[in-house]
């Protein structure tokens, strides 16, 4: 254990009042446990003195590093970019608001020392969630379970470690629309998970916006699923079949059926946009990685 190098990804958006607290948190984890250790911190386009403190942190401790991204690029690219810079033999990814207790960084080292390449952190409470939150993340995750092709385990983030292999396979994934934890299980090797109560945040609000939830449950399902063109067509056959019967109905009868083909038509109409729009779902997908543009843009790299 004492030559292998333990790389903590920590990504941070506008998160000045908790640098200070997270750093001396994992460092007494690392110190304690004699650990092989850096920290890159990502910060991601953060509004505040976020950069100011990392630079401190910096400035005391030669294994902190800092990646400063030119504006916000989201979560999951963060990540992307810390693990892409990590050059630990394990790879640990961790909020940054103490949701997840470092403390747990060793119980995931130990499984990865029994032969594990990924290990996961499974929450089993949520302390501290509003109940919008815990809702939306249930069903999420029962949604996502049934829609997607491969096995996305419930009830965890991107809190976890991963095995050098693992990592070099991620860093050759070059997908935009990133949902990191289906790629991990995508990848598969050998994954199991520890347990453990996500704490209240430290300080400040949640940086996950609605916006940026829906567009990470549109990447985990999307990215995972071919289930919703499926569903389109079954509907399409069932559509089909319905409006037939109605139309020998109406034509052996021989009535007025004003209403019912005002309905109709408006339903197909309902049905022709819904379909579209997943298409174009898929289509602008299409685009976005034939962009090939690069995931981010890096402004300064600080310890590296
Ligand atoms: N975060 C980030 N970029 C973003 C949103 C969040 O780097 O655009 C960071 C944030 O600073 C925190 C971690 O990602 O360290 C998890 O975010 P947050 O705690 O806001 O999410 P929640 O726990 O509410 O799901
Ligand atoms: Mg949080």
């Amino acid at each position: 254990m004492k030559d292998k190098l333990i790389s903590i990804v920590i990504p941070m958006y506008s998160e000045e009042n908790l640098i200070h607290e997270c750093y001396r948190r994992v460092k007494q984890v690392v110190e304690n446990n004699k650990l092989n250790y850096e920290m890159i911190f990502i910060n991601d386009g953060s509004k505040d003195k976020t950069l100011e403190k990392l630079k401190e942190v910096c400035n005391i401790d030669k294994n902190c590093k800092v990646i400063d991204f030119s504006r916000n690029f989201g979560h999951q690219i963060a990540i992307t970019a810390g693990i892409n810079n990590a050059k630990g033999d394990a790879v640990v990814v961790i909020d940054g608001d103490l949701q997840d207790p470092p403390e747990l960084i060793i119980k995931m080292i130990e499984k990865w020392e029994q032969g594990y390449d990924v290990v996961y952190g499974k929450r089993t409470e949520r302390k501290g969630e509003s109940f919008f939150k815990l809702i939306t993340a249930k069903y999420f995750y029962k949604f996502l379970g049934y829609m997607s092709d491969i096995n996305i385990p419930r009830n965890t983030g991107d809190f976890r470690l991963m095995d050098r292999a693992v990592v070099e396979y991620l860093k050759n994934m070059p997908e935009k629309n990133r949902f990191i934890r289906g790629m991990v299980s995508w990848i598969g090797f050998k994954q199991t998970y520890v347990e453990f109560e996500r704490d209240k945040r430290l300080n400040g609000y949640t940086k996950y916006s609605l916006k940026k939830m829906i567009k990470l449950a549109e990447d985990g399902i999307i990215s995972f699923s071919t289930k919703p063109i499926k569903f389109i067509i079954k509907l399409g056959i069932i559509i089909e079949f319905i409006s037939s019967v109605l139309l020998i109905y109406g034509l052996i009868n021989n009535s007025d059926h004003t209403l019912i083909l005002f309905s109709m038509v408006a339903f197909f109409i309902g049905i022709q946009v819904i379909s579209l729009g997943i298409i174009g779902l898929y289509v602008s997908r299409i685009y976005e990685e034939s962009k090939d543009r690069p995931l981010y843009v890096v402004k300064e790299k600080i310890n590296f």
